[in-house]
């Protein structure tokens, strides 16, 4: 660890950060909550919840469409929170942050939008053997529609990918690059500046599904030299039901719309229609109003805890969980070495099924997750059906990384685990 991080971490109290978030004084079982499920959703602090209740309760009204107080204290509210993740993420302007409905939607809409419109036969799309089905699928859709064919860039044995392997099958028929920013399994995280630079050499855009990465790591879309950012809410302790697609304008303005209906329109005839300007043309229909206006709240929360601090926090609490985890008889960890992986530990037990295991931990008030956490061809290659995963946000601590050992301990001694 370096001074700034170190420092960084010193800095850290994560007992005032667990105190704005309410949930964590829940007790399940009558046993203090262990939340190790951030990946699949963030909990919520008290500024985010205040603040989807507060346009409720104070000015509450459709957005974009009324010109009277409420109307517009909703537009400027909306607006307020596009400017934020502007500048959050890096971008050069307010016009290209559209709110969606969450990560799976912005993919689909740069997927559908772009790739139906700029695909032709025989392109290429390349993505990892660590997407997400919600950066897999819906190119395989497009793909299937237009002929093209989707590569892969592989991952090394160890869980990084192997970025050496890049020239394989990065060609001069690669029109889309589309990458997590961080495994949602093994905490991977790809060098996406370099992938970019290497793109934009072959004519290739680039798209990052940063539902893991956003809210783990300072994400800056221009000098990363991406095109487009996918990121939901909810994982950045957020609402749930808006996410946001960062797309650069020159592109947001050549595609198509994705949803078609009420406000994404300029003028409508009985036969045709032209589209609005830049975001409403991406933003079809009522928005997920308070919810948008509450992200704004969780960017901000974000923004004062500073990547900084929470880049040391992650990074001492990931090396702590893996030398811990890695005392437990029979268990192997997914993914790369720390440092060089984010706070998302996947693991199997000897003799244990992922599921009984989720159980189990969960009587002491562990909540961690078991499945193929949405990345089934991944799984296949990593040979087993499922893992169990913890993961980690702001207010995770060692104490309970200390109760999930306990709680595996527990398991492993309920199933006579040897
Ligand atoms: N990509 C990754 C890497 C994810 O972890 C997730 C959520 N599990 C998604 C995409 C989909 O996000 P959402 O369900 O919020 O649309």
């Amino acid at each position: 660890m370096n001074n700034v991080v170190q420092t960084a971490f010193d800095a850290y109290d994560v007992e005032s950060i667990r105190a704005d978030f309410p949930i964590l004084a829940e007790r399940p079982y009558g046993k203090p909550l262990v939340y190790l499920d951030s990946a699949a959703s963030a909990q919520k602090p008290r500024r985010v919840i205040e603040k989807e209740r507060e346009c409720y309760e104070r000015y509450y009204a459709n957005a974009y469409r009324g010109d009277y107080q409420f109307g517009m204290h909703v537009d400027e509210e909306l607006e307020a929170t596009r400017a934020r993740v502007r500048d959050f993420i890096g971008a050069a302007e307010a016009e290209e942050i559209l709110f969606t409905a969450g990560t799976t939607m912005s993919l689909n809409l740069v997927a559908q939008a772009w790739g139906r419109k700029f695909l032709a036969r025989g392109d290429e799309i390349l993505l990892t053997q660590m997407e997400h089905h919600a950066n897999l699928v819906p190119w395989q859709q497009v793909a299937n529609e237009k002929g093209a064919i989707l590569r892969f860039i592989p991952l090394r044995p160890n869980g990084l990918l192997d970025i050496e392997r890049l020239d394989d099958v990065l060609t001069s028929r690669t029109r889309m690059i589309a990458i997590t920013g961080m495994s949602n399994v093994l905490g991977t995280v790809p060098p996406i500046q370099e992938i970019a630079r290497r793109a934009k050499q072959h004519g290739a855009l680039v798209t990052v599904d940063g539902a893991q990465s956003v809210p783990h790591q300072a994400t800056n879309v221009r000098e990363l030299g991406i095109d487009f950012l996918a990121f939901s809410g909810h994982k950045l302790y957020g609402p749930t039901g808006v996410g946001v697609l960062y797309g650069r304008r020159e592109f947001l303005e050549a595609m198509d719309p994705f949803l078609c209906g009420g406000h994404m329109i300029g003028e409508v005839f009985w036969d045709h229609s032209t589209w609005a300007e830049l975001p409403a043309k991406f933003e079809a229909g009522t928005l997920p109003i308070a919810q948008a206006i509450a992200l704004g709240a969780a960017v901000e929360f974000v923004s004062e805890i500073g990547f900084p601090a929470i880049c040391a926090h992650d990074a001492e609490l990931t090396a702590y969980a893996c030398l811990r985890l890695s005392e437990v008889p029979g268990l192997t960890i997914f993914g790369p070495e720390p440092p060089q992986r984010g706070p998302i530990i996947s693991f199997s037990l000897k003799g244990i099924h992922p599921q009984d295991l989720a159980n189990l931990v969960d009587r002491k008030g562990v909540a961690v997750r078991h499945g193929h956490h949405c990345t089934m061809p991944l799984h296949t290659l990593l040979g087993v059906p499922a893992t169990t995963r913890a993961s980690f946000g702001v207010y995770s601590s060692r104490g309970d990384v200390d109760v999930l050992v306990e709680a595996i301990e527990f398991a492993r001694k309920k199933l006579r685990v040897a």
